[in-house]
């Protein structure tokens, strides 16, 4: 692919940016800035910063500055400092320092909050509009009970997308499918696979939370995501993880 950096070291230095991708090795001087995405490989030295995404390798030295993003991986040298999101897998040595950084997604009150539409995020609030619009196509003729989701969730390039369904029922009733599901399965369709944020919304009073099915699909793609959920247009938004939807679950690492 990127033929002329293969065995390569490509030396990045003071003042200069550069975005490592497959197969290039990067070694990023002081003031240099690094992007490392998937399957690059490189040193970030003292006084250097950058980030690294999903699926790079990477070491920083002392005095390297690195946000570790989820799925990178990295050895921190003494005095390097790393912020690492959630996923991020860091080998530390003695006096290297490893900030976690709390997924954007995690809120940090326990159990259910109860939150005004106009208190979310201007991205919360998009996420929670497309989920009403989406609400407008469901096929429910059997429950007239039109369900809306909209999930945000992230590729393997760090990219981040909004998917949006609706439940499509059907007359076997078995074979319906909730608004939940439409949009986890076409996010996955695409690539997306790490649910960070997840908006349900129903109009009918007193409307619900996901079901049971629909929470065990969550769980597959984000156990940590947020879950937005409003149940009527008067009501205010209830905010879950997942992970307090569905407690003490069985997922992908049970097996
Ligand atoms: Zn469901």
């Amino acid at each position: 692919m990127s033929t002329q950096s293969d065995n390569k070291v490509r030396v990045v230095r003071r003042g200069q940016g550069f975005t490592a991708g497959e197969g290039d090795i990067f070694r990023a001087q002081a003031g240099a800035t690094v992007l490392a995405k998937r399957g690059s490989t490189g040193v970030f030295l003292n006084g250097s910063t950058g980030t690294a995404y999903e699926g790079s390798n990477f070491t920083a030295e002392g005095g390297a500055v690195v946000r570790a993003k989820y799925g990178s991986m990295g050895k921190a040298r003494k005095d390097a400092v790393i912020v690492a999101d959630y996923g991020a897998v860091i080998d530390a040595e003695p006096g290297a320092r490893v900030v976690h950084t709390p997924d954007e997604e995690q809120h940090v009150v326990p159990g259910s909050v109860k939150t005004e539409f106009k208190d979310l995020s201007a991205v919360e609030q998009e996420i929670v509009q497309k989920a009403w619009d989406a609400s407008k196509r469901a096929y429910c003729p059997y429950s007239n009970f039109p369900v809306g989701a909209a999930i945000l969730a992230e590729n393997a390039a760090g990219e981040t997308k909004i998917f949006d369904g609706c439940n499509v029922e059907n007359a076997s009733y078995g074979g319906t499918i909730c608004a939940e599901r439409t949009a986890a399965v076409e996010a996955v369709k695409q690539g997306y696979r790490k649910f960070k944020t997840i908006a349900v919304v129903c109009a009918k009073h007193p409307g619900g939370s996901p079901c049971g099915f629909c929470r065990q699909v969550l769980r597959e793609f984000g156990l940590h995501a947020t879950v937005l959920n409003i149940f009527n247009t008067e009501s205010g938004v209830v905010r879950w993880t997942v992970e307090e939807l569905l407690p003490d679950s069985f997922g992908p690492d049970s097996l």
